[in-house]
């Protein structure tokens, strides 16, 4: 006899849960029930949906079923980041980090295993490229992270490991669900894409979805980009540039977010400084200046605190928004760029034991 895998209700978005209701021949209000039970309260027990019939359920169970991926490792930092190992049904891992800041609590969630774009300074690109993560695993890892610390995570990024926009209609339906008022209800300001840069898809992403926006630049001209974020080569920055600023267009609240890695001796001079200012004209733009975060088989340095300082206020000075991102957790390598999704050889007991405890419920 064929197996048929039942569908895993973690794919669905509002629109597809209801329509897969409907399909059931139940009804689509039945649908929008279960995506709130299983996004805003964290529950994917269909025993435990108190507003489903027996009939219902019975049927829901024959062909549906809520599958996380697992977490299997959580590592917390001094700092208050912590990052949380997760496993998929193939055995795969992934990672993804919760950072708490001022009130904030964002989470840096991952979009593929392993990156396929080969940026010279970031060790997840050092593992090479697996394959794409799907909704379930991408919002998978949001559920997961709401259940750990209680509540919704206030702030959304896709900085973990992979390309985004290379994985682009599962990203796109997943930062659906967390914008969905029945589920995580984060406002367009407070999800971001973080990109290196695929132009086409970036192009295509200004048609379905109006998140925020952060571009790795690292580099303010194509010779030293090239190197860096090999991408380039492919769409460089007169493409690149303009894109961006029609991604953002028509919204005054907006500003792209350059992400700018600080290397050694490498792109940190005031030169260097001068080229972005004359670059970002024209676009409104914040700059987060990151201090490189080293690991293991990278030549790079990190740029010297006095350096990074320099660079911030020159870009200051002429009016533009800068910022040196704290490094955060880099003492478990859950820091920008250290995202590899191996796990440290510990017991998994801790983890047992605290997933053997009932589910909490959001409190919105
Ligand atoms: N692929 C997407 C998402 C990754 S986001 C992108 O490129 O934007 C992770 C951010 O950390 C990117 O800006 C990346 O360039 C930066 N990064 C990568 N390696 C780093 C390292 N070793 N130190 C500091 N930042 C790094």
């Amino acid at each position: 006899m064929e197996v048929v895998q039942k569908t895993n209700l973690l794919e669905l978005d509002l629109k597809s849960m209801e329509a897969f209701f409907v399909d059931l021949g139940s009804k689509a209000f039945h649908g929008r029930n279960v995506f709130k039970w299983i996004h805003k309260h964290g529950v994917v027990d269909f025993t435990a949906m108190t507003d489903i019939s027996k009939r219902l359920r019975e049927q829901l169970e024959a062909v549906a079923e809520v599958r996380l991926p697992e977490l299997v490792f959580e590592q917390p930092s001094w700092d208050g980041t912590r990052k949380w190992v997760l496993e998929l049904e193939d055995g795969q891992r992934i990672e993804t980090v919760y950072i708490p800041d001022d009130g904030r609590s964002t989470i840096c969630v991952s979009s593929q295993v392993g990156c396929a774009l080969d940026c010279s300074f970031c060790s997840t690109a050092q593992q090479g490229f697996n394959r794409n993560l799907s909704v379930a695993e991408i919002i998978g890892q949001v559920w997961v992270a709401a259940r750990e610390l209680g509540h919704s995570p206030t702030n959304v990024v896709m900085m973990g490991m992979g390309e985004p926009l290379a994985n682009f209609d599962p990203v796109v339906t997943a930062m659906d669900i967390m914008q969905d008022d029945l589920a995580y209800m984060l406002s367009k300001y407070r999800v971001t894409i973080s990109t290196s840069g695929i132009v086409p898809a970036l192009r295509k992403l200004k048609e379905v979805s109006d998140v925020s926006l952060a571009v790795s630049l690292h580099a303010p001209d194509n010779a030293l980009r090239d190197e860096l974020v090999p991408i380039n080569r492919k769409y460089p920055l007169e493409e690149l540039i303009p894109a961006c600023r029609d991604f953002i267009e028509g919204d005054k609240r907006r500003k792209v977010t350059w992400e700018y890695v600080m290397l050694d001796g490498i792109n940190d001079s005031i030169k260097h400084a001068k080229g972005l200012i004359r670059l970002l004209e024209g676009t409104p733009s914040k700059v987060n200046l990151i201090p490189f975060n080293p690991f293991p088989g990278s030549d790079y340095k990190t740029s010297p605190p006095e350096r990074v300082e320099a660079f911030r206020q020159r870009l200051k000075r002429s009016g533009i928004i800068a910022m040196t991102r704290k490094t955060r957790g880099d003492d478990i390598d859950a820091a920008c760029g250290q995202l590899v999704g191996k796990v440290r050889d510990r017991s998994r007991r801790d983890l047992k034991r605290r997933q053997s405890q009932p589910l909490q419920v959001n409190p919105s």
